[in-house]
């Protein structure tokens, strides 16, 4: 499809019109402010790159098409004193008819996508841009005047295309003898004024690493045209090559450059997938904590590449709970041209994805076997968020349960698997008991807690807010359901105390004591009972059965959702010497009501709450003072 039927060759030397869709694309690239213009280097190697394995898969039968010279490559040239840059390539190249049809055309489906989408929904053209890509155009983003010198392999005609995207093109044979080289193509940027930097080394050097250091073909770098030619990209992609050939620093060096990290891999998972999907991942869990892991805009940083072209570090290749694992992905079967949009929708990415997280968990579910002090590190600083899949990957929770670790009452600072705890649970024992809350030396003193160390029970204390979340999800392991020790009753009748674990002797006059500071106490608490949970503590509040656990009530309530109002319950040590002292007091006597409001308020203290109301509280502590101090 030429663009103009005079000139069926492309080598008419009069300028020859550009088709309708491709000057409105220029014209946008010409008026573009879109801001991250590097763009245009990488689809500019990415061509070049393309061209070259073409030229290596068609001399796989045409060995001739190589003549003396089997290298391919791609070279980049700066000429800051002309403000000009040169992308050549020994690839394939094109004849003056390619250029007209391919260069005058919109060849590419996702610049057609691009025209599909600023039509459908008139987006914001300079932000389509960045994510459609568009090719070889994008050179005009960055050039007034744009040259393509390109020779066909094994052909003996050279040509020059040129244009300044106003519109139309010109192409031109060039006398062989003054063709720079034997195939191939080479495209000059002339740069706008505002885009000089892009003839500067460093800036060059910057981008190419960023964005195409990866790419299957040799790129060298020269700094003006008489300097040497030096290697900037060797063409080899890591992650192609055998495991058994790569050294362990070679995968850090690589984790360092694709993270922008400098810390080490933690973990290193490199696998080809065969079958019905054919990709390669190297991926990494980093060894410390990305300072933004809980920023809720961060996104996964696993870079998505095609047959080695890299395409985006944007598409959602993980779960979230996974937004911690750096490195890519290399797939053979997505389309390199295809919208970042349509990727992220295509069911292939789907198929890998759900390959990669398989692995990924399977991987550090063999960490944990073989290497616990490695795993209990990566867990320390990625537990919180793996803890995320626990409520949002319903199919993989079991296997992140078994992942799981947890500081308990009776770990002593280790981390604990639910194994571990299941295997030292009591007879009787019918759930998992959990405390959740904001710190783990908080929750370890927690009054609720008493009655389960007496008893020997280990409790998980489960101190990060997503916690709260997880537990209420309906997990069970081995048909024990996680319990809540601030909710409900304790039901630790069937495990009974050691003999002389605690105080047993119940205050004879403790049910009118609890029937007076219901009354006293009104409608700050739903029931006051006995308690089976405390030994060592008067009092403590616990969650209506089937109300929010407290933790999650603050939670809701510190993220502006109102939580339903559900008063909590206070429960009292009935074997308690205090309590008892205080049930024997005389009906009239007015240290009872005081006793009442300050029972509520020391159970609130132990919660890290504030006194229900302060002035009352300070006043009541006040009177009690005067009266023991006589
Ligand atoms: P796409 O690369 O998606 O096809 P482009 O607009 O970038 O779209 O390029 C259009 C076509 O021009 C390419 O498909 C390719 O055939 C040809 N082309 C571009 N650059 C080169 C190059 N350096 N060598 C050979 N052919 C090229």
């Amino acid at each position: 499809m030429t663009t103009d039927i005079d000139a069926p060759t492309g080598t008419d030397p009069r300028p020859q019109a550009f088709t309708a869709d491709v000057a409105k694309l220029l014209h946008m690239m010409v008026h573009s402010v879109y801001s991250d213009r590097d763009v245009f280097l990488r689809e500019l190697i990415s061509n070049a790159a393309d061209a070259c394995e073409k030229l290596r898969f068609e001399a796989i039968t045409h060995p001739e098409l190589l003549g003396d010279n089997s290298d391919v490559g791609i070279a980049i040239t700066l000429d800051a004193e002309h403000r000009s840059l040169t992308i050549a390539d020994s690839g394939i190249g094109m004849s003056a008819a390619d250029m007209a049809d391919l260069l005058g055309t919109i060849a590419r489906s996702g610049t057609k996508a691009f025209f599909d989408r600023l039509a459908a929904d008139k987006g914001e053209p300079t932000q389509l841009i960045g994510q459609f890509g568009v090719g070889f155009y994008a050179a005009f983003m960055v050039a007034e005047r744009v040259e393509v010198v390109s020779r066909r392999a094994g052909s003996d005609e050279a040509s020059l295309w040129a244009s300044d995207g106003q519109g139309s093109f010109t192409i031109a044979p060039v006398p062989l003898d003054q063709a720079p080289f034997d195939r191939g193509t080479s495209i000059t940027l002339h740069l706008m004024e505002d885009a000089a930097q892009y003839a500067e080394k460093h800036r060059i050097e910057g981008i190419i690493k960023a964005q195409s250091g990866h790419v299957p073909v040799p790129i060298t770098l020269r700094d003006a045209p008489d300097a040497e030619a030096l290697p900037i990209a060797d063409g080899t992609a890591l992650w192609t090559r055998a495991k058994s050939a790569i050294a362990p620093e070679e995968y850090k060096d690589f984790y360092r450059s694709v993270a922008g990290q400098f810390d080490a891999p933690a973990l290193t998972l490199h696998f080809r997938a065969e079958g019905r999907q054919e990709y390669t991942v190297l991926a990494f869990v980093p060894e410390s904590r990305p300072f933004d892991l809980f920023d809720p805009d961060r996104k996964g940083r696993i870079k998505l590449y095609v047959r080695r072209v890299f395409i985006t570090d944007s598409a959602q290749v993980l779960p979230r709970y996974l937004r911690f694992v750096r490195g890519l992905v290399d797939c053979a079967d997505l389309p390199l041209n295809m919208s970042r949009e349509m990727i992220q929708d295509s069911p292939l990415l789907a198929q890998i994805q759900t390959g990669i997280t398989g692995r990924l968990l399977g991987e550090l579910e063999k960490t944990a076997k073989d290497d616990v002090a490695a795993y209990n590190a990566i867990w320390e600083n990625f537990g919180s968020v793996l803890k995320e899949g626990l409520y949002e990957d319903y199919a993989r929770r079991e296997a992140l349960l078994r992942l799981a670790r947890f500081k308990t009452t009776t770990s002593a600072g280790e981390w604990r698997s639910l194994d571990d705890y299941v295997t030292s649970m009591p007879e009787n024992q019918t759930a998992i008991y959990y405390i959740t809350g904001q710190d783990l030396t908080h929750l370890a003193s927690s009054p609720q807690l008493e009655g389960f160390a007496a008893r020997g029970i280990e409790v998980l204390l489960l101190p990060d807010p997503v916690d709260s979340f997880w537990v209420t999800g309906g997990l069970d392991l081995g048909g024990k359901p996680f319990k809540s020790v601030t909710q409900g009753a304790a039901e630790l009748g069937l495990i009974p105390l050691p003999e002389g674990a605690a105080p047993t002797e119940t205050a004879p006059e403790i049910g009118d004591f609890l029937a007076f500071l219901q009354a006293e106490l009104g409608d700050a608490v739903s029931a006051v009972r006995t308690s089976e949970r405390l030994t060592g503590s008067a009092v403590c509040l616990v969650a209506a059965e089937g109300a929010l656990d407290k933790s999650l009530e603050r939670l809701l309530a510190g993220s502006g959702q109102a939580p339903p109002n559900v008063k909590p319950v206070l429960e009292v040590n009935a074997a308690h010497p205090r309590i008892a002292s205080l049930a024997a007091l005389g009906a009239e006597d007015s240290l009872r009501a005081d006793a009442a409001h300050l029972l509520l308020d020391e159970a609130r203290i132990a919660d890290g709450e504030p006194p229900l109301d302060p002035r009352g509280f300070t006043e009541r502590l006040g009177r009690v003072m005067a009266r023991a101090a006589g």
